[in-house]
């Protein structure tokens, strides 16, 4: 088994489906462990230039993404955005599942998400601005959703390809 997933891009059905729930009585299991394991390994290969990396990037339509909120990587797994703010932003975003080509979303500049993280323990956090973009992105990868499907101007690259 090699140790990173190849990410999957807008060319594979799989990125376009709704990715399932988690048992949650299997995070801690050895098996999910080593799954995680590998995403985050995936996520260093892509050399610092990811802030976040949703499971079905890598192959596993299965709710978990792995996001950079500053110095904290953090695993969230079954994530829930239970609150958003009415005030908006427009932040410029790329994906590597759409190489090459980036645009501008608008999207909640504050958020609350719910979600259970790797040891099994159930989380509540507010983000706002870019860490709140960064989980909207991810947490539409689980809904089969790209970031050029909501973009307002496309500022590099060609879309649709
Ligand atoms: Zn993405």
């Amino acid at each position: 088994m090699s140790s990173i997933f190849p990410i999957v891009t807008y060319e594979q059905p799989s990125i376009h489906e709704r990715s399932v729930e988690v048992d949650e009585k299997e995070v801690t299991t050895p098996k999910f462990q080593n799954y995680l394991d590998k995403i985050n390994k995936t996520f260093e290969s892509l050399a610092g230039t990811a802030a976040g990396l949703a499971s079905p990037q890598c192959g596993i339509n299965k709710r978990v993404i792995l996001v950079q909120l500053s110095k904290d990587r953090l695993f969230m797994i079954n994530p829930e955005i239970t609150k958003v703010s009415d005030s908006m932003q427009e932040t410029e975003e790329g994906c590597f599942s759409v190489p090459g080509v980036y645009g501008m979303v608008t999207r909640a500049k504050r958020i609350t998400v719910k979600f259970t993280d790797r040891h099994g323990r159930r989380n509540e956090i507010d983000l706002k601005n870019f860490y709140a973009d960064l989980v909207q992105h991810e947490v539409d990868h689980l809904d089969g959703i790209l970031f050029v499907e909501k973009v307002t101007k496309i500022t590099q690259g060609k879309w649709p390809k």
